[in-house]
């Protein structure tokens, strides 16, 4: 169920799904996915399905996370990247392959801490992990390539727009119960939104716990 067939079908699913990037595919074809999830859940971890990760949070489903790491590779440099929401850390591991240091907050420490391990164990060292609110960012490693928000605001964090270097990326779901992907660019003189596809993630929330 770990097997390197059932990585290879994950594979291509998203190719399938329309995602086009060699190196993102190569690299989720080859990253544990099962052992972000708990043990009892471990045979669901390559179906394209969001699943829980305690404290009522959840993995992303990999589709989502190829699309928005797809688009956060795009970015000119691929130095620093700034994940907010760590969650059980896969999409950190995912990233940590494609970009020079990945910086990480997280709300819940429990969760956080959980992450610490896993990612230990996969003996990835360019990562810095971080009990914090990602509405305030990460002031003292930015400027970024690119951020990823794995929860949904419901307003564009001003905060985190700022902390994109000049041709950076900040990719996110934005809305309540309707959610859209969103892209912004940072230009030479302002910032460039895109919009993208539906989505559907848990809420970005303020505060630490
Ligand atoms: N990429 C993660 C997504 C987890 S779900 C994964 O695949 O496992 C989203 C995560 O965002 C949750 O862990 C939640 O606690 C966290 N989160 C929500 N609001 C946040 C905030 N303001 N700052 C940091 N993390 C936040």
């Amino acid at each position: 169920m770990t097997s390197a067939r059932t990585r290879g079908r994950l594979v291509e699913r998203l190719r399938q799904q329309g995602i086009r990037h060699e190196e993102v595919l190569g690299i989720m074809g080859n990253t544990p996915r099962h052992i972000f999830v708990d043990e009892a859940l471990a045979h669901r971890a390559y179906d394209d399905v969001s699943l829980p990760i305690g404290q009522g949070q959840t993995i992303s489903q990999p589709y989502i996370v190829a699309r928005m790491v797809e688009l956060a590779v795009g970015a000119p440099k691929r130095e620093r990247v700034l994940e907010v929401g760590t969650g059980c850390g896969y999409q950190t591991a995912v990233l940590a392959q494609l970009f020079k240091t990945v910086y990480s907050v997280e709300r819940l420490g429990n969760l956080l801490d959980k992450a610490r391990v896993r990612l230990r164990d996969l003996r990835l060292s360019n990562i810095r992990l971080r009990h914090g609110d990602g509405f305030i960012g990460m002031t003292d490693a930015a400027p970024f390539d690119a951020i990823l928000i794995a929860a949904a605001p419901t307003f564009v964090p001003e905060a985190l727009l700022s902390q994109l270097a000049p041709g950076g990326r900040m990719v996110f779901p934005l809305g309540n119960l309707d959610q859209e992907l969103r892209m912004i660019e940072r230009t030479e003189d302002g910032f460039i939104e895109s919009r993208l596809e539906k989505v559907r993630f848990v809420p970005m929330l303020p505060g630490l716990a």
